[in-house]
C-alpha cells in the first residue's frame, strides 16, 4: 500500500483519510512539516485557502511543502488545495505554493450556486463522476504541458500538470473514489521510477 499524506491544518481533512482508507490505502495526517518524510504523495484539502496560507506560515510548512514539490511527488488539491497549488491567482500578486502550471478564479460559480452536485466526464479517469462544488474555483488558464481532465459549463474544473493533479470540486465527500483511486496510481508511478 502506499502512504498518502493530507494535509491536516484546516478544511475536509478526514473525508479524504477515509477515501484513501476505503481503497485499502494508508492515509497520514499532517499536522507539522517533518511528517512530510513519510508519506510519498500529497492531498491538499478543500476549505478555505487563505485561512489554510495563514496556517502554513503559521507552522512554517511553505519550505517543506516547496521541496517536496521539487521532490516530484504527487500532489493533489482539491477546492482550496487546488487554489493552493496553483502558480497564479486571479486578482492576487502572489501564489500560495505556486507549482501548477494553472491560474485560477476563487468563488467562480455564483451566489445563487454557492453549492451544486454535477455528473462529470473525466479524461482518464471515467464518466458520470458525482461532482460536488461548494464555493468553489475553477481554472481560467493551463500551461502546455496540462491536461485538462473535465470542464463544467466551458469551465475547466480538473487538470493534470505531470506530478499535480487539482479539482475545483469535492471528491472526497462522495464515495465514488476513482479519482483518488487515480491519485493513488499517481504516487505508485513516482514510487516505481524512484525506487
Ligand atoms: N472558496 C474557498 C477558497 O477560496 C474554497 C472553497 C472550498 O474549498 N470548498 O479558498
Amino acid at each position: 500500500t502506499v502512504r498518502v499524506g493530507v494535509l491536516g491544518l484546516q478544511g475536509a481533512v478526514r473525508e479524504h483519510v477515509q477515501a484513501i482508507e476505503a481503497i485499502g490505502q494508508t492515509a497520514v495526517i499532517i499536522k507539522e512539516p517533518e511528517q512530510l518524510e513519510l508519506v510519498d504523495g500529497l492531498i491538499i484539502p478543500g476549505g478555505e485557502s487563505t485561512t489554510m496560507r495563514k496556517l502554513i506560515d503559521e507552522y512554517g510548512f511553505m519550505p517543506a511543502l516547496q521541496s517536496f514539490a521539487e521532490s516530484k511527488k504527487p500532489m493533489f488539491g482539491t477546492c482550496a488545495g487546488l487554489i493552493l497549488l496553483a502558480k497564479s491567482i486571479e486578482g492576487y500578486d502572489q501564489p500560495h505554493i505556486g507549482v501548477m502550471d494553472a491560474k485560477v478564479a476563487r468563488n467562480s460559480f455564483g451566489r445563487q450556486k454557492d453549492s451544486f452536485e454535477v455528473s462529470l466526464d473525466l479524461v482518464d479517469i471515467g464518466d458520470d463522476f458525482p461532482a460536488v462544488f461548494i464555493r468553489a474555483p475553477h481554472i481560467l488558464e493551463v500551461g502546455p504541458d496540462v491536461t485538462v481532465l473535465a470542464k463544467h459549463n466551458g469551465r475547466i474544473v480538473a487538470a493534470r500538470d505531470g506530478q499535480y493533479l487539482g479539482c475545483s470540486f469535492h471528491p472526497e465527500l462522495t464515495d465514488d473514489h476513482r479519482i483518488t483511486h487515480y491519485f493513488v496510481e499517481m504516487v505508485q508511478d513516482y514510487q516505481k521510477t524512484n525506487a
